[in-house]
C-alpha cells in the first residue's frame, strides 16, 4: 500500500501588489528603482547584499525564506501530523506540496500509488478543491482519493457529490481512521467499521460512527532525525466563536493536552529532534488559564524555547508578560482584529478595544517578541470605524503588526449568516479577488484603507514595522543576539530603504531616503558587502 499524500498550505492572494516598484519587490526593476539607486549612487545595490559582523564572521542580515513541508525550518502542522500518522504505522508514501500543486509547480513524484490523500486544511471553496481532485485525477489516474482536514470537515457530503473519485472523507481525527482506511484498502475489507469515515459504497454514502480521540492520552507525533522548528498542536477546537473564523466549527469538541503532557513532549522534542523551538499552532495557547499558570511553573526548568497564538484578554500585565518571558516563550502571535468596539461586537471577538491596549502597553515594555493582526472591511464595518484602528497603528502601535483586508474566500466562515442583516453581496464568493460589499464599505474602499495605512504607519511611526515583507524573509530575528527593540530599529530602517522609490516618486528624495536609511543601518553596524556590485558606484551616482 503506497499513498499519494497533498498537504501543505493555500495559495496566498491578497495585498500582493502593495510591495511592487520597491526594493522587496521579485522580478525585474523598474526605470524609477533603477533611477533612484543609481541617484543614490548605488546603481546594483540589493538588500541581500546587507551584512553585519558577529563574533569575527560576516553575517547575512537578509536570507530568502524558505517554505514548504520539506524545509525543516519551517514545518506545516498538518503536514507533519499527517506524516507522523503514516510513518508510525509503516506506511510508504510521497509527499506533494499543495502550494505546488495552487501554483503549478508541483511535480509526480515516480512510481505507482494506491491511494491518494488529500488534506482540506487549507482549501476554502470548491473550485479549490476541484483544482486539487483534478490534479490527482490527472497524474494518478484511477487511484482512490481519501479526503480529510477541515474544509471537508463541514463540506464532506458535496464533495462526494461533486467528486465520484472521492472514495471516502475521514471527519475529525485522522490518528485512529486513517490507518483503518488503509488497512481496509489494502486487505480488500469494507470500510464500514472505520471511524469516522464518510465513504462511496457503490450508489450508496455511508456514514460511519464519529468519535473524537483523547488527545491527552494519546501519544503526540513523533519522527526521526533532526527537526529545527517542530510544529505543534496542544489543542483540538476553539472555546471562541469569532464570526469571520470556521474554526470552532470544523471541529467542535475542545480538548487540550495537559501542562505535563505538553512539557514531556517539548522536551523529548528538544532530547530526540535536536529542536530549537517548537511551535504551538493551536487556535489559542493561553487557555486554559489554569493550564497556562501550570505551564508557566513547569517550562522555566526546561529551557525549551516556543511561540504560539494568544487572545489579547488573557494579556493582563508586564508581570504575566514577564512571566511568559521566563518560561522561555519566544514570540507571541495575537489578533487585535480592530480598535473599533462596535466592529470587534460584530466579529464576536469578545474582547475589547481596552482589552487590546491593556495588553499591547503589557507586552511593548517586555523582551518577548510579539505580532499582531489586524482587518479592515469586516462587514458592518465603515472607514469611520476603522480610522480608530489606523490612528492607533500610526500613533500608539509599536512592534510588528499585520493589516489584511477581509475576504470572502472562505465559504464556511459563520459571518455568512450574517449575510442579509450586514447587506453583504459578493460578486464570486469563490474567487478571493472578487469584489464584495456590504453595508459598510467596498472591496475597494477596504484595500485604499489598507494601503493608506500601510504608507502613513511606515511614514509616521517609528516604533511599528509592517510584517507583509518581513515574512519574505527568515523565521528568526535579523540580528538574534540583539534585543527585539534593536532588531525592530532595523526593520524600520530596512522598510523605508526597500519603500524609498515606491514612497517617493522625486528621484533626488527617494535617493536621499535611502542614503539615511543605510546611514542609520551603518549606526547598527550593517554595511553593504565591499567589493561586490552594490559597493559605492566610483561617479557617487552624479550623472544617474
Ligand atoms: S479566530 Fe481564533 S479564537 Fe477566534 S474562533 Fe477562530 S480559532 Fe478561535
Amino acid at each position: 500500500m503506497r499513498a499519494l499524500l497533498l498537504s501543505g498550505l493555500g495559495p496566498s492572494y491578497t495585498n500582493s501588489t502593495y510591495l511592487d516598484g520597491s526594493l522587496f519587490a521579485d522580478g525585474p526593476r523598474d526605470e524609477h528603482v533603477s533611477a533612484v539607486l543609481s541617484r543614490a549612487g548605488r546603481r546594483d545595490f540589493d538588500l541581500f547584499q546587507l551584512q553585519y559582523e558577529h563574533r569575527g564572521l560576516m553575517c547575512p542580515l537578509l536570507q530568502s525564506r524558505r517554505v514548504g513541508p520539506e524545509d525543516s525550518t519551517e514545518p506545516h502542522l498538518t503536514t507533519f501530523t499527517v506524516r507522523s500518522i503514516l510513518e508510525s504505522n509503516g506506511y510508504d508514501y510521497q509527499l506533494v506540496n499543495l502550494e505546488e500543486v495552487w501554483s503549478g509547480a508541483a511535480g509526480m513524484p515516480a512510481g505507482d500509488f494506491d491511494v491518494a490523500l488529500l488534506s482540506t486544511t487549507y482549501v476554502w471553496n470548491e473550485p479549490m478543491l476541484a483544482h486539487a481532485v483534478g490534479w490527482i485525477e490527472q497524474h494518478a489516474p484511477g487511484v482512490p482519493v481519501i479526503l480529510g482536514g477541515q474544509y471537508t470537515n463541514l463540506k464532506y457530503m458535496r464533495a462526494l457529490a461533486l467528486h465520484d473519485r472521492v472514495l471516502g472523507v475521514i471527519r475529525g481525527d485522522a490518528e485512529e481512521a486513517l490507518p483503518a482506511v488503509l488497512d481496509a484498502l489494502r486487505s480488500g475489507r469494507s470500510l464500514d467499521s472505520v471511524p469516522n469515515l464518510v465513504w462511496r459504497d457503490g450508489d450508496q454514502i455511508r456514514i460511519n460512527r464519529y468519535s473524537y480521540i483523547d488527545i491527552d492520552a494519546f501519544p503526540s507525533p513523533r519522527f526521526a532525525g533532526a527537526q529545527a522548528i517542530v510544529p505543534y498542536e496542544s489543542m483540538r477546537g476553539c472555546p471562541f466563536d469569532c464570526r469571520f473564523c470556521s474554526y470552532p466549527l470544523a471541529s467542535p469538541k475542545w480538548r487540550y493536552k495537559s501542562a505535563e503532557k505538553i512539557r514531556d513532549d517539548w522536551t523529548r522534542y528538544m532530547e530526540e529532534n535536536d529542536a530549537t523551538l517548537i511551535s504551538a499552532m493551536d487556535s489559542t495557547f493561553t487557555v486554559p488559564p489554569t493550564r497556562l499558570r501550570r505551564l508557566m511553573e513547569i517550562l522555566p526548568e526546561t529551557g525549551v524555547l516556543w511561540e504560539g497564538f494568544s487572545r489579547a484578554n488573557v494579556i493582563e500585565s508586564a508581570e504575566w508578560v514577564d512571566a511568559l518571558w521566563r518560561s522561555h516563550c519566544h514570540q507571541l502571535t495575537i489578533g487585535f482584529e480592530s480598535m473599533s468596539d462596535r466592529v470587534l461586537r460584530l466579529m464576536s471577538k469578545r474582547v475589547t478595544t481596552k482589552q487590546n491596549k491593556r495588553a499591547h502597553d503589557a507586552l511593548r515594555g517586555g523582551d518577548l517578541r510579539y505580532a499582531v493582526s489586524f482587518m479592515v472591511g469586516y462587514p458592518g464595518e465603515t472607514p469611520e470605524d476603522f480610522a480608530e484602528t489606523s490612528d492607533f497603528l500610526a500613533t500608539e502601535f509599536e512592534g510588528r503588526f499585520n493589516l489584511q483586508t477581509f475576504s470572502i474566500k472562505d465559504e464556511t466562515m459563520p459571518v455568512w449568516e450574517d449575510r442579509e442583516e450586514l447587506g453583504i453581496v459578493a460578486d464570486d464568493p469563490t474567487d478571493a479577488d472578487a469584489s464584495w460589499s456590504h453595508v459598510g464599505m467596498t472591496s475597494e474602499e477596504a484595500g485604499a484603507l489598507q494601503w493608506a495605512t500601510l504608507d502613513r504607519v511606515r511614514r509616521t511611526n517609528d516604533r511599528a514595522v509592517c510584517s507583509q515583507w518581513r515574512r519574505r524573509y527568515q523565521y528568526w530575528p535579523l540580528m538574534p543576539h540583539l534585543h527585539r527593540t534593536t532588531n525592530l530599529a532595523v526593520e524600520k530602517c530596512l522598510e523605508r530603504l526597500a519603500m524609498a522609490p515606491r514612497d517617493y516618486p522625486d528621484i533626488e528624495r527617494a535617493a536621499q531616503e535611502i542614503r539615511v536609511q543605510l546611514d542609520r543601518l551603518n549606526g547598527f553596524g550593517i554595511t553593504v558587502a565591499a567589493g561586490s556590485a552594490a559597493g559605492l558606484d566610483p561617479d557617487g551616482g552624479r550623472d544617474a
